[in-house]
């Protein structure tokens, strides 16, 4: 069984709930089919979408993705439910005071990512110094993703 509705790209729910015809971000169903969850503006997710839903873009999906999140106890529970999902991969370790911060990548389209891994790979090799590269594309090919030592997480852009 797998997500229908599943995002492909990043949408802005905020932009879409602007649009007043449908109330389900995700199927669109023009019917007032009940939702499960509003999450703006008093639009959100239906029962059906709810019930199947698999994360395909995190910063699309990360209203929903908050709402059915567990309250992870650790950082390894955190990961483990993200991984279901799809790739992540670590990218980093930060120290604010103690509460370790450990930072991974959520990959939403696998190939674009390569892409980008292919690219920051490229530029390190020329010597050159690895910024944020300019394309919209390749950026949305992640998020960062941020998990405390105790299962906190922010999902950051
Ligand atoms: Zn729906």
């Amino acid at each position: 069984m797998s997500f229908a509705y599943k995002k492909r790209e990043f949408e802005d729910i905020f932009a879409w709930a602007e649009d007043g015809n449908s109330k389900c971000f995700y199927c669109r169903d023009k019917e007032d089919a009940p939702l499960a969850v509003a999450l703006v503006h008093g639009k959100g997710i239906c029962h059906a979408c709810l019930e199947r839903f698999e994360i395909g873009h995190l910063g699309a999906d990360r209203h929903v993705v908050d709402h059915i999140a567990p309250e992870f106890q650790s950082r390894e529970e955190a990961l483990r439910w993200f991984k279901q999902y799809g790739e992540v991969h670590f990218v980093d370790v930060v120290d604010e005071e103690q509460d370790d911060v450990y930072i991974y990548h959520f990959v939403n389209d696998p190939e674009k990512y390569r892409k980008y891994q292919e690219m920051l790979e490229e530029m390190r090799s020329k010597g050159h110094l690895v910024h944020l590269l300019d394309d919209r594309e390749v950026e949305m090919s992640y998020n960062s993703l941020e998990i405390h030592k105790d299962g906190r997480y922010s999902i950051v852009s």
